[in-house]
């Protein structure tokens, strides 16, 4: 996931929107003035200035109490006839509610940083020529959620998602390897997890998608969000949806007029994971095994490694004969202790948490010290935002004053699913909004006060019905047909 948070601005004051005015824009809007803001602010929206439960995740207290005394914008302008969301954000969760706004007839606009494609943390990496390919971000996902299981049926006949088929299982530190059992059946991209997102809007056509773009300031103003890119306009909203989290998010929201929003994105806690994608000449070996066991293992009992998974087997399958490409995932405590802006990794961190990864998948396969071949290829990465480890266990947020909303994996949990849930549930609570005229705001507020619990689960996510029972609040499995 990219971050500029190195480069973001302190965002300009807001506008004050005392009532409905009409003023017709020529194609550049004009830049609201800089003047500090006087808010007809909404009593019942007044900022929480107390928590009576002492802070347990995310933020300061301070940092999370001076988010919260923002002014809030309160949009008095009728809703209207054919309103448009941007969509800042092109992860799972901000394309779902793309796609789940067209099906209700709102046109959307999606902002991404992605500069290889949408997609976010379904991340994959294909280098040219050969080429290799890696999935270094998510790596599979199992359905528990009927809506879900529908939305991945239409894809999996679109030929973008397939089941994986290989053993994956369990690996204890020294390679004594137990597979799960093959149900509940998991699923990946078939040419890898970003072509799932890059494909996902080919046929829509109420949805415009902005990438390479960086919203760096939101602005009320006139009853509409402005939305710019180190002060390019970048368009003008009805309504607005966050779907990013991590500093950036903080501070983009850090001062938008929405303090409930803000605060809530605040109490957010992510934990970091590093990624070593490598490639070998031959294949891997155990000891005393003619053939490797797995395609894809949850490490047990390994500092540096949580999992690890033969992106060549799980996406070629049999036609490759060439280059191993694996993908190895540090624990979050490993990813903590040798947290460095993953902007700029220092080069003797990227040495020190290569070899200490390389170490870890020789102890995870039991192999001796020093005998894991080296690979041809490697690419380390942080991802400093990887997983969310609390939640407010509902769908969407939603700040009907300010026509504002988040939707993303946090909301219910760490994995695809939980985003494209969220995603759908955000659009059609927005749609239902705009339906009802912005009429009765107060009655379309959700998630702005909820608390936070922590999330249960593996370091690279929540696997329904593969989790042992205690670790997971998800639905029963549910079967899709291939
Ligand atoms: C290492 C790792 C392994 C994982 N493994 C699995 C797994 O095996 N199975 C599973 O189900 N889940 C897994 N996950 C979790 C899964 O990837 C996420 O739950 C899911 O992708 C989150 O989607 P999202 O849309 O909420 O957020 P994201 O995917 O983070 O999307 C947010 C998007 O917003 C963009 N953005 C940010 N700021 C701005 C801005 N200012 N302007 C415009 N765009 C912006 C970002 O670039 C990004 O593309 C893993 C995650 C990581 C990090």
């Amino acid at each position: 996931m990219l971050c500029y948070s190195h480069s973001c601005h302190l965002l300009q004051p807001l506008l004050k929107t005392h009532k409905p005015l009409t003023i017709t824009f020529s194609s550049q809007p004009k830049p609201p003035p800089r003047k500090r803001p006087t808010f007809d602010g909404d009593q019942s929206q007044r900022p929480i200035t107390r928590n009576r439960h002492k802070r347990s995740y995310g933020a300061s207290r301070r940092s999370i109490l001076k988010t919260l005394k923002q002014e809030q914008v309160t949009f008095t302008t009728p809703v209207p006839d054919d309103p448009t969301v941007g969509i800042i954000g092109g992860g799972m969760a901000g394309l779902a509610c793309a796609l789940y706004l067209e099906k209700r007839g709102v046109r959307s606009t999606v902002f991404d940083t992605g500069v290889h494609g949408l997609g976010g943390r379904m991340g994959t990496r294909i280098v040219d020529p050969l080429p290799l390919v890696f999935d270094h971000a998510a790596q599979f996902f199992t359905v528990s959620v009927p809506r879900f299981a529908e939305l991945i049926q239409g894809w999996v006949e679109q030929g973008l998602v397939r089941e994986w088929q290989g053993t994956i299982g369990e690996l204890e530190v020294g390679g004594h390897f137990v597979p799960l059992p093959s149900s509940p059946p998991r699923y990946i991209g078939v040419n890898g997890m970003r072509p799932i997102a890059d494909s996902l809007l080919s046929q829509t056509h109420m949805i415009n998608v902005e990438r390479p773009t960086w919203i760096s300031k939101l602005e009320p103003f006139n009853g509409t969000w402005y939305l710019s890119e180190n002060g390019k306009p970048r368009g003008q909203f009805d309504a607005i949806v966050i779907a990013h989290n991590g500093k950036c998010a903080n501070r983009l929201l850090g001062s938008s007029g929405l303090p409930l929003i803000a605060g809530q994105m605040k109490r957010l806690e992510l934990s970091s994971v590093w990624a070593l994608l490598a490639a070998f000449e031959d294949p891997l070996q155990i000891p005393g095994g003619d053939t490797f066991p797995f395609e894809g293992a949850f490490v047990k009992g390994v500092d540096s490694i949580s999992w690890m998974a033969n992106n060549t087997k799980k996406l070629l399958g049999s036609q490759s004969g060439g280059p191993h490409c694996w993908t190895f995932l540090s624990t979050a405590a490993y990813g903590k202790r040798n947290k460095v802006p993953q902007e700029n990794i220092p080069t003797a961190t990227k040495e020190k948490v290569t070899t200490g990864m390389l170490m870890g998948v020789e102890e995870a396969l039991g192999l001796p010290k020093g005998s894991l071949q080296t690979p041809f290829y490697s690419r380390l990465q942080l991802w400093g935002a990887a997983l969310p480890t609390n939640t407010p266990g509902i769908p969407c947020i939603f700040d009907p004053h300010g026509r504002a909303g988040i939707c993303g994996d946090w909301l219910l949990g760490s994995n695809l699913e939980s985003a494209a849930i969220s995603g759908m549930a955000l659009a059609n609570h927005i749609a239902d909004y705009f339906q009802s005229g912005g009429d009765h705001p107060e009655e379309f507020a959700v998630g702005l006060r909820n608390g936070f619990e922590p999330i249960k689960g593996h370091d690279i996510g929540q696997f329904p019905g593969l989790e042992p029972q205690s670790q997971t609040h998800a639905a029963p499995e549910m079967q899709l047909t291939t």
